[in-house]
């Protein structure tokens, strides 16, 4: 057993089990899967910020200690190195589980998304917390349906390239409803669309760290296809408040997370090229199998239940990426020629 009940738990029994609710939304024990990562990492500074006690259980696959670096030695804050595929024992109110390879270059094969999740469905069930998955825009496939609402089905390659990913967060997705119907597990569900920002490994494959990185490598942006392919970008402190509200919130889901704004990645490169580097070339590229066509949240079932919408655009967020570029580039990643 690796800890013990959270401040909120003492502080309710002090009070006969009856807090106010403010007062145990700030004192509770979460973990956080995943938390080395890009999200998961402002989400464990949010969190830890509001006054809760954070345990984050990575197996640093693409995670890295240095996003959560400023958290050592904080008497609230816990990193286990820990691959959730493996059985854990943790006594927590909330779980908020990321852990996961997210990009295409990274999740040809894992088996992190049906068995990692079980996992943590396990746990929630033992301890009784609430469980928040992670899923992803990726569950509607190359949709048919345009913008995307949460009740399509989807479009999806059962034997394709992007399947594990794919698939592995739709049967997440079923797992997670079903220890909630079966079993009285309460959990959320978040669809995550494409989310940018600080602390996006930068060699992570993903189209907005690969053309900043491009950009301030004063290489060539590499567009791949026609480049007429859209995706909507969120940055990530929306994605953060979305996740919280949902956790706090009485609905399970699932609820599209994104920014409605529509973008093709040849109108990606142009804000790059605008608000990075305006020499920054363009060089088009073979495109990766199965890539959807298309993707924009509709979001309205988030505004109207969890009184949730972004507040950043892509032209205020892209520029704040570029500081936490060149340095994870200081860092020894890689050398920008500026
Ligand atoms: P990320 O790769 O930065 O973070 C994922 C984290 O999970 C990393 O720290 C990694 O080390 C850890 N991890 C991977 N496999 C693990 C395992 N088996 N055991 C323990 N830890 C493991 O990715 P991210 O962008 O921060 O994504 C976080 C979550 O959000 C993922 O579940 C992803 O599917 C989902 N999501 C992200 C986006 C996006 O655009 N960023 C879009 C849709 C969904
Ligand atoms: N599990 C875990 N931590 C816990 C409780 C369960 O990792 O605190 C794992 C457990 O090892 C199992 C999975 O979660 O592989 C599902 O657990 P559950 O109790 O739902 O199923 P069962 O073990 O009864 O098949
Ligand atoms: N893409 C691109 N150049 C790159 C990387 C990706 O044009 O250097 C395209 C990719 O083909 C896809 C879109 O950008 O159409 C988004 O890709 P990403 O891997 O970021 O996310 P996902 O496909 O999961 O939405």
């Amino acid at each position: 057993q690796t800890s013990t009940k959270g401040d909120g738990f003492e502080t309710a029994m002090k009070l006969g089990g009856k807090v106010p609710l403010g007062l145990k939304a700030k004192r509770l024990r979460i973990v956080v899967t995943g938390g080395a990562g890009f999200v998961g990492s402002h989400l464990v500074d949010r969190l830890i910020a509001r006054g809760d006690s954070v345990i984050v259980v990575d197996n640093f696959f693409t995670g890295r200690k240095e996003n959560l670096v400023h958290q050592f030695g904080n008497p609230r804050f816990e990193l286990i190195r820990h691959d959730v595929v493996e059985p854990i024992l943790l006594e927590v109110d909330q779980i908020y589980h990321l852990a996961c390879p997210a990009s295409p270059v990274h999740y040809k094969f894992n088996p992190t998304n049906v068995v990692g999740t079980l996992n943590m469905l396990g746990l929630a069930k033992r301890v009784g917390a609430r469980f928040l998955l992670t899923s992803t825009s990726e569950v509607y496939g190359d949709p048919l349906q345009h913008p995307q609402v949460e009740t399509y089905w989807g479009n999806v390659n059962p034997i394709g390239v992007r399947s594990c990913y794919d698939e592995g967060k739709r049967t997440a997705e079923t797992l997670s409803m079903d220890y909630h119907r079966g079993l009285g597990i309460e959990v959320r569900i978040a669809r995550i669309f494409n989310t940018y920002g600080p602390r996006m490994c930068i060699d992570d494959g993903r189209v907005v760290s690969n053309f900043v990185a491009q950009a301030l490598r004063k290489e060539p942006l590499t567009v791949y296809g026609d480049g007429k392919q859209t995706r909507s970008f969120q940055y990530v402190s929306d994605l953060v408040e979305g996740l919280m509200r949902l956790m706090e919130g009485e609905h399970v889901g699932p609820f599209n997370l994104g920014n409605p704004g529509e973008f093709t990645m040849l109108e990606l490169a142009q804000v790059v090229q605008e608000v990075i580097d305006p020499n920054a070339k363009i060089e088009f590229k073979a495109n990766t199998e199965d890539d959807p066509h298309k993707r924009r949240p509709d979001i309205s079932k988030a505004k109207e239940l969890l009184g949730w919408e972004p507040v950043v655009s892509l032209r205020k967020g892209l520029p704040l990426m570029v500081s936490d570029f060149r340095q994870q580039a200081i860092c020894g990643i890689f050398l920008f020629s500026t």
